[in-house]
């Protein structure tokens, strides 16, 4: 059987970099996708993989525009996704009542609507193919149980990206072999999380990889840490 082709957003750095390398490690063809086309060819060189397995594509996830453009060429490629991993985000600081609309709009933007209409793009066609894993690399801020700790818009953002998760999985729980599912990755050494954080890129992959590599088994409709079901 042909590879199964995993498309990670924000994959030229950090979590999503460390993703584009386990899934190739685990035998999946990945397209590496960046906002910056040279950071993503970069990103490549440094995972050195054969040409074959990996692909490099353009995508602000910020822009629907930008989205359904890569869509577009890889439809035209005759490229089939499997596996999207939703990753890339950003991290503003912030409360409710001081963040500039702007800053607000871009955050829900790139960390909820960018997830949101990669779905629209890319799971129809796992609906056809009645194969499909999609991984949302949310947050503890995004937790109702947790209080929403963090930034408000980030944590807001992550909250309702937890809710795309949900709701997908249930429009899709008829198809046994789609899982949708929310990943966790602790607090991760990366730009985002900053040099003091206590896990590695690796351990902050971990979930991920394992969301995106589910036997038919698996679960779905679910938010994980350290591959374990938490609370919402
Ligand atoms: P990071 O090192 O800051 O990397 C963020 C990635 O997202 C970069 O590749 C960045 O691209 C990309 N990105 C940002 N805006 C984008 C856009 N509009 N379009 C496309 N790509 C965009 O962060 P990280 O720690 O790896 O975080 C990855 C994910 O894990 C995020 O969703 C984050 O919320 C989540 N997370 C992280 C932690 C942590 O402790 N690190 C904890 C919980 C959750 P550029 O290089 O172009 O900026």
């Amino acid at each position: 059987m042909a590879a199964r082709t995993a498309l990670v957003t924000g994959g030229n750095r950090g979590i999503g970099f460390e993703v584009c390398r386990g899934l190739l490690g685990h035998g999946l063809d990945v397209i590496l996708t960046a906002r910056d086309p040279d950071e993503g060819r970069d990103a490549a060189k440094r995972l050195g993989h054969a040409r074959s397995a990996l692909r490099t594509e353009t995508i602000d996830v910020s822009s629907a525009e930008s989205v359904a453009a890569c869509a577009d060429r890889l439809r035209e490629a005759g490229v089939h996704v499997d596996v999207l991993v939703n990753n890339a985000g950003i991290y503003p600081p912030g409360t409710v009542l001081e963040t500039d609309p702007a800053v607000a709009d871009e955050t829900f933007r790139t960390n909820f609507w960018g997830a949101f209409w990669l779905c629209q793009r890319f799971v129809p066609a796992m609906k056809r193919r009645r194969y499909g894993r999609v991984v949302n690399v949310s947050s503890s801020s995004g937790s109702f149980e947790d209080g929403l700790p963090g930034p408000a818009v980030y944590s807001i953002a992550k909250a309702a990206l937890n809710a795309l998760t949900l709701k997908l999985a249930g429009e899709l729980s008829s198809f046994d072999d789609i899982k949708i599912n929310s990943a966790c990755p602790g607090w991760v050494r990366t730009r985002m999380g900053g040099r003091g954080a206590p896990r590695s890129v690796e351990e902050g992959a971990d979930t991920i990889v394992w969301l995106a590599t589910l036997p038919a088994g698996g679960p779905t409709g679910g938010f994980f840490r350290d591959r374990k079901r938490i609370p919402w």
